[in-house]
């Protein structure tokens, strides 16, 4: 079993994107990504971390926006102010949101050309309906694995245990238009681990530690790891128990696997937006 490495994925990806942006940046334009930030959560506060270190390596320029304790309408008033401002080119909400807003709620006052962690319901439609969207960073950064791990899609069984919004169905979507075999499951499933067993690609995006164990996995398969869930440590395990992968093709470790890549997927997103804003100016 090969443990496939997100980091150096990742790295390879944010070396394109530095490039692009030097290029934009010659033209005088500077990438610019806001993130809202409606949450103290510390987890929320480290993963917004990363993103502004992650996005100032490559040289994009990164605003948080902290609106800890903000009612919902002043978050969507900062949503879609920040979609008309011209000096924005990328704008991600961060969950946890307050009781009563979903991220579909407040995505949808983020503009869709600036959605580059796809949250507006549209980008989702968009998607299913085969037209270009931004998707969701996570479920774009499994795909990305997947293609530079040469991973054949077409005709293959791909699994993915998870129907979230924000990453279980935008990757079914995903996994769709390159032609492979899908079924979601979920915590209704019947017989999880006979249908997990039938997959040449399985996805876990669950959040549940070790919930992935031998008889889930087919011989062979790649097991793509999406599950981030906390240690009383202060580690980070993922939804796959790695003893249980020894006969898989692949597993993407935690931490390590997709988390790398989904930060990267966000800033080739933003230099996107900026591009095609640019040429559109
Ligand atoms: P979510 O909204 O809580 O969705 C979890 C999904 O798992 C739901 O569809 C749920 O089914 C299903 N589920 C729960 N228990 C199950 C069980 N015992 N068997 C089968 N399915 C079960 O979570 P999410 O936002 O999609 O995130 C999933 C995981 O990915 C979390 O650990 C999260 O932290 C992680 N994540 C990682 C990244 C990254 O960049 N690495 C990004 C986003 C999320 P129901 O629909 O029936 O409730």
């Amino acid at each position: 079993m090969r443990t496939i490495d997100g980091r150096a994925h990742a790295a390879a990806i944010n070396m394109a994107v530095t490039s692009d942006v030097e290029r934009l940046r010659g033209q005088g334009i500077t990438p610019r990504l806001a993130v809202v930030v409606p949450t103290d959560d510390e987890a929320t506060a480290w993963y917004v971390r990363n993103i502004g270190r992650a996005a100032k390596r490559v040289g994009i320029d990164c605003v948080v926006e902290t609106m800890v304790g903000a009612d919902i309408a002043s978050i969507k008033r900062r949503l879609a102010a920040l979609s008309i401002d011209l000096d924005v080119h990328g704008i991600i909400c961060q969950t946890p949101l307050p009781p009563g807003l979903s991220l579909a709620a407040a995505g949808a006052f983020i503009d869709p050309a600036k959605d580059v962690d796809g949250a507006n319901p549209l980008s989702l439609g968009r998607l299913a309906a085969g037209l270009d969207a931004y998707a969701p960073a996570t479920a774009a950064a499994v795909m990305e694995i997947l293609r530079r791990e040469n991973v054949p899609m077409r005709g293959a069984r791909a699994v993915v245990i998870g129907r979230s919004t924000v990453v279980g169905k935008p990757l079914a979507l995903l996994l769709i238009a390159a032609d492979a075999t899908v079924t979601v499951c979920h915590s209704r499933t019947v017989d999880l681990p006979a249908v997990a067993a039938t997959a040449d690609i399985l996805v876990a995006a669950v959040g549940r530690p070790a919930l992935v164990t031998a008889n889930y996995i087919k011989p062979g398969a790649i097991v793509v790891d999406v599950g981030t869930n906390p240690t009383a440590d202060g580690g980070l395990v993922g939804d796959v128990d790695p003893a249980g992968a020894a006969n898989a093709a692949g597993l993407t470790p935690v931490p390590g696997g997709v988390g790398p890549v989904t930060t990267a997927m966000l800033l080739r997103a933003t230099v996107t937006a900026t591009a095609l804003r640019s040429s559109t100016d």
